[in-house]
């Protein structure tokens, strides 16, 4: 299939291949929606097999990112952006500024962040040659790390699915299986403990364990039996792909909410959890949490407006259970139809011109 069949198959507005030989810059930013707003999305840093992967990964990315910001209910449009290579062999501060300046030649149709393989220095380096770029340092009005509030947005969705499961939004009392406990899974941990929940931890790394163990009181549980544990809430916060063929007919929970991104290995395993009586959180409304954080910055970062927003998650999450149950859909259908009827309504806002937008236009002629 030829590059603009591929772009049309995923509905992508554009795609941006740029190419910088002296710094082996080779990447590719795919503005996939601006119905709702400028496009953001992270920048992956990644040694792909060939360019094709690279370009069918950015844009499956792109249109996930789209539905994300929709469904979490920013005024912003989705895309993606892939360096090809490995960071360790070719990162430099001249590939990653020039990188910038391409973020840059976008006048702000894409808006930049970190991604698998970027880091929060890169977005410094990056911001240095526009301001199209997000998670920033603190110091330079930035955001900083998304994971907290990611996190308080997993919690939030938590209130809704007990609340909706066994008419109580509080979680005292309820047990809670954390799989995978870094960044996100660890403030998760902390914030159910002080709510007075149950929590079990599992995760490859048994450092993170014992630290969850010994700071808040969690029961370690092995990391191979742990999607298979009674209780209430199941919550992957590592891999994508954990909900599969294998593992959906020995869960033994009564809801799925967790920041992990791409839970569902094929997409017909939410038919598999709707048929097992599971509540499924999708993933995308779940974790927008450290996407919602970082739009903050575009307006100035205030952390208490920022958190105040991701806890909207809760209310975002109860939409879509009722799209789901009036459509008679599993929640996973129900959360894209909750982003494509918000940028077919919201999107069309933009089309109506006000006679302010015309005063604006008429003195940026008489500018010229
Ligand atoms: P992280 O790398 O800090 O934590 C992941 C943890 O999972 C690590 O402790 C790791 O040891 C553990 N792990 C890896 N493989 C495992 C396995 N097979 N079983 C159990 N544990 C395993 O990542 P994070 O930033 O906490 O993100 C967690 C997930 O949430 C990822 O899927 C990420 O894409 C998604 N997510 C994160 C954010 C964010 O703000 N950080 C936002 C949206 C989505």
């Amino acid at each position: 299939m030829g590059i603009f069949d591929r772009q049309a198959g995923h509905g992508c507005e554009q795609v941006v291949f740029c190419s910088d030989p002296d710094t082996s810059l080779r990447a590719i930013i795919a503005v996939h929606s601006t119905r709702l707003g400028p496009a953001l999305g992270g920048t992956r840093f990644k040694a792909y097999e060939n360019d094709d992967d690279a370009l069918n990964d950015v844009l499956r990315l792109a249109r996930g990112m789209t539905y994300k910001n929709a469904a979490a209910g920013l005024d912003l449009g989705g895309g993606k952006a892939v360096i090809i290579g490995n960071p360790k062999a070719i990162r430099s501060e001249a590939l990653i500024r020039t990188y910038g300046r391409f973020v840059d030649s976008l006048g702000g149709r894409y808006l930049t962040a970190e991604d698998v393989g970027t880091t929060q220095t890169d977005m410094d380096l990056i911001r240095r040659e526009t301001p199209f770029v997000t998670g920033v340092d603190p110091l330079h009005g930035g955001s900083g790390d998304p994971s907290e509030a990611t996190a308080h947005g997993v919690f939030s969705a938590m209130t809704t699915v007990v609340d909706r499961v066994w008419g109580e939004p509080d979680l005292s009392g309820r047990h809670v299986v954390v799989v995978g406990v870094g960044k996100v899974g660890g403030f998760l941990v902390a914030r159910l403990a002080a709510a007075g929940a149950k929590v079990s931890v599992a995760d490859i790394n048994d450092e993170a364990v014992r630290a969850a163990v010994a700071e808040h009181g969690a029961t370690a549980v092995p990391v191979d039996q742990a999607h298979a544990v009674q209780c209430d809430i199941l919550s992957p916060c590592a891999l994508g792909g954990s909900l599969n063929a294998q593992t959906v007919p020995e869960l033994a929970c009564g809801a799925i909410v967790g920041a992990a991104n791409n839970q569902l290995a094929t997409p017909d395993i939410a038919d598999q959890l709707e048929r097992r009586g599971i509540v499924y959180a999708p993933d995308f409304v779940v974790n927008a949490g450290g996407v919602i954080n970082i739009a903050e910055e575009l307006a100035g970062y205030d952390r208490s407006r920022a958190f105040a927003r991701v806890a909207c998650i809760a209310e975002n999450l109860r939409s879509v259970f009722e799209i789901a149950e009036r459509d008679s859909v599993t929640s996973e259908i129900a959360a894209e139809r909750l982003a494509e009827r918000r940028m077919q309504d919201v999107g069309r806002v933009s089309l109506i011109k006000t006679r302010f937008d015309r005063a604006r236009s008429d003195h940026s002629r008489s500018e010229r």
